[in-house]
Parts: C-alpha cells; sequence; structure tokens
C-alpha cells in the first residue's frame, strides 16, 4: 500500500502555537504537543493529528516555539539514560521497574526491542526511540523529514 503523509498548513499550525503558547505556560515540548493535539483544529483535522506527527511537523517546518524543553519521559528517557550502560551493570530491581515501565509504553510486538536496547544495541534503541517519537506509526518514519534530528541517518523502515 502507497505511503501517504500527512498534511499540515504550516500557518494554521504557527497559529495553533501561537494561541497555545498565549493561553499557558508548558512544562515540556511534549505537553505543547499534546496540547494542541487536543484542540478541534487537530482533532477535526481530515486526519487526526497526533502529538507526534504535530513534533514531526514543528521540526519540519522549522518553527520556532517558546515553550521550553522539559525531562525526557517515557521510553525515550529510559533509553537515552540506559543506553551506555550493559543490562548487567543495571541494578536489578531498577531493571525490572524499566522493563516494566517499558512494557507499558511500547505495543507488545515491539517488545522483542527491549531487551537488546537495555543490553546497548543501537540499533534497537534508535528503533524505539523512533517508534516512539511516531507514536509508533512505521510510515512516519520512512516519512521522517527532521535532518537535524541526530538519529535521522539511523532511523529504521527508510526503504
Ligand atoms: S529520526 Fe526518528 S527520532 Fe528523529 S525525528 Fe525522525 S522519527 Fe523522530
Amino acid at each position: 500500500m502507497a505511503r501517504t503523509k500527512i498534511t499540515v498548513d504550516r500557518n494554521e499550525l504557527e497559529e495553533q502555537i501561537r494561541l497555545a503558547e498565549s493561553s499557558q505556560v508548558f512544562s515540556s515540548h511534549f505537553a505543547l504537543y499534546n496540547y494542541i493535539a487536543n484542540t478541534d483544529w487537530a482533532r477535526n483535522h481530515i486526519k487526526p493529528l497526533t502529538p507526534s506527527v504535530i513534533m514531526l511537523r514543528i521540526k519540519e517546518f522549522n518553527i520556532a516555539i517558546n515553550t521550553q524543553k522539559g525531562v525526557p519521559l517515557g521510553i525515550v528517557g529510559l533509553v537515552q539514560s540506559h543506553s551506555n550502560i550493559r543490562e548487567d551493570k543495571i541494578p536489578s530491581d531498577q531493571r525490572k521497574k524499566i522493563v516494566h515501565r517499558m512494557m507499558l509504553d511500547i505495543p507488545e510486538k515491539y517488545h522483542k526491542l527491549i531487551k537488546p536496547a537495555l543490553r546497548g544495541s543501537a540499533k534497537a534503541a534508535i528503533k524505539l526511540k523512533c517508534l516512539d517519537c511516531t507514536a509508533f506509526q512505521k510510515k512516519e518514519i520512512a516519512l521522517c523529514e527532521c535532518i537535524s534530528c541526530p538519529l535521522w541517518t539511523y532511523r529504521p523502515y527508510k526503504a
């Protein structure tokens, strides 16, 4: 089946960001993306816009936002903070918590990537990061145009 990119109007997106940031202060970029994804504009879009798609389009259009970056959350933070240490170096009680948390956040079909990522496999960690970034929509990874992302060259599902 042909891949179709979700089209977003740049001016409309900029207007939504301006409205959101003038109405409140967000604790992180993700909080802003999430807020916009819950607006009528995003929900009534030809295809409802997820926080991940909003993030990808903001990066693609190089739109400046005032909201400060927050502390990494979810599997992003877990993989980032543990990708440089071997699984056997993580205390077992901590490892159990990490694996449990990741299993809650990640769809079952991708659970097989968790242990390799925690053991230090960059390939598995990057795949999980890109999947997380796109709300587990593989086609969005292939279509990702965020060339400033350090993982862009290494992202999976390109072909
Ligand atoms: S390369 Fe991966 S992590 Fe980077 S923006 Fe694209 S999908 Fe997200």
